[in-house]
C-alpha cells in the first residue's frame, strides 16, 4: 500500500484514488493469502495520466480526454482474446484478472493503474462517497436482470451484508413485496427507515411460499434455509461478493461457508432452480446511483485515511458493514 507510482504501460490510466470502499470481501483475500497484490476492489479516482495505443478503436481513443475526470473501474479485466471473451461473456473470460483480488493491484493505495477499457466515467451526481459502491449495486441489478422474466411475486433476500441490503433496495424498487432476512437488528432498522419489509432471521416462516430467494449469506447454511423457504419451481438466486477471483480448471475457490455440506433434497423434491449471480455492468450501476435513489450512505460502518485501511481491515467483524477509506481529494 506504499505511494509508489505505477509505471504507465500502452492502454492503461493512472488513477490518483480518491476513496477505496472496504469489505469483509476484502478481508477474506487478504486471509487467503493467494494474493500478494494491492488490496481495493471498489474505488473512485482521478486520471492522471493515459496512454492510448494508436491503433485503438475511436471508442478508446476518445479516452485520451479523460485525463483530470473522475473514474470507476470495473474490477475484472477480460482478455479479449478467449473463446468466452469471443462469444460475448467477458465477464467469465478464462483469463481474467481481477482489480485487488486476482493478479492485478487493486486501488487500496495513492495510485493505480487500471486498463483503460476498464474505465468508466463517474457523473457529477454521484459523489465520491457513493461512486466506489458502483460494483455491488451493479451485482443487485444485475441480479434483477436475471429475475425480470419471472414470476416474482414474493422475494426474500437473507443476509447482513451491504451487498444483501444493496439488492433489498435494488429489488424493492420492481417489487414492493421484497423482505429481507437479517440476524442483525442494525440491519434491519435500515429497512425499516426505507420503508422494506423485514423480520429476523431466526424466525423466518419456512413455508416453501416465496417466488425467489436472494441468498446472500455466501454460505451453504444460507442456501439451506432458502430452499426450505422457496416454493416448488421457484428460484433461489446466489449472491456472494466475494466470489470475484476466477477458477481456473482444476482449483479451487476456496470461498469461505461453501465448503460447508447442505441438503439439496428439497432443490430436486421441488424443482427448484439454484442460480449463480455476480457483478454487472458499472454504467448502470452509475446511473442508478446518479438517481440517488438507493441509500449507500447508511452501507458505511466507519471511515479511515490510508494509513489506517490495514488494521481496519484487520477488525472487520459483524457489525461492520463496509470501510470507506479516505485516500484524499482532487
Ligand atoms: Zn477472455
Amino acid at each position: 500500500m506504499d505511494a509508489q507510482a505505477p509505471g504507465v504501460h500502452q492502454g492503461e490510466a493512472i488513477v490518483r484514488v480518491t476513496r477505496v470502499l472496504v469489505t469483509p470481501a476484502d478481508a477474506a483475500v487478504a486471509e487467503r493469502r493467494e494474493f500478494r497484490g494491492v488490496l481495493g476492489s471498489q474505488f473512485v479516482g482521478v486520471v492522471k495520466q493515459i496512454t492510448v495505443p494508436d491503433s485503438a478503436p475511436p471508442s478508446m481513443s476518445a479516452r485520451k480526454g479523460w485525463v483530470g475526470k473522475r473514474v470507476v473501474a470495473s474490477p475484472s479485466i477480460a482478455c479479449a482474446l478467449c473463446d468466452l471473451c469471443r462469444a460475448g461473456l467477458s465477464a467469465h473470460c478464462r483469463a481474467r484478472k481481477v482489480l485487488g483480488v486476482w493478479e492485478r493491484d487493486g486501488g487500496l493505495a495513492d495510485l493505480v493503474s487500471v486498463p483503460i477499457s476498464a474505465l468508466h466515467l463517474a457523473p457529477d451526481s454521484v459523489k465520491d462517497d457513493a461512486a466506489p459502491f458502483a460494483h455491488l449495486v451493479s451485482g443487485a441489478l444485475h441480479a434483477a436482470n436475471m429475475l425480470r422474466s419471472e414470476q416474482k411475486s414474493y422475494i426474500t433476500v437473507l443476509g447482513d451484508s451491504a451487498a444483501a441490503l444493496v439488492a433489498a433496495q435494488v429489488l424493492a424498487r420492481m417489487n414492493a413485496s421484497v423482505r429481507v432476512l437479517s440476524a442483525r437488528h442494525d440491519r434491519l432498522r435500515l429497512c425499516e427507515r426505507w420503508g422494506v419489509k423485514h423480520r429476523p432471521i431466526d424466525e423466518p416462516g419456512r413455508r416453501q411460499d416465496q417466488d425467489v430467494v436472494v441468498d446472500c449469506t455466501g454460505s451453504a447454511a444460507g442456501l439451506g434455509l432458502a430452499l426450505q423457504m422457496v416454493r416448488p419451481r421457484g428460484i433461489v438466486l446466489l449472491k456472494d461478493p466475494a466470489a470475484l477471483r476466477p477458477i481456473p480448471p482444476g482449483t479451487k475457490a476456496d470461498l469461505r461457508g461453501w465448503a460447508d455440506p447442505v441438503d439439496l433434497t428439497p432443490a430436486v423434491v421441488n424443482e427448484v432452480q439454484v442460480l449463480g449471480s455476480r457483478d454487472g455492468p458499472i454504467p448502470d450501476a452509475l446511473r442508478v446511483l446518479s438517481e440517488q435513489t438507493i441509500d449507500v450512505a447508511a452501507l458505511v460502518s466507519k471511515r479511515v485515511r490510508l494509513e489506517d485501511a490495514p488494521q481496519a481491515l484487520r477488525s472487520l467483524a459483524g457489525e461492520t458493514m463496509t470501510v470507506l477509506v479516505d485516500v484524499g481529494d482532487r
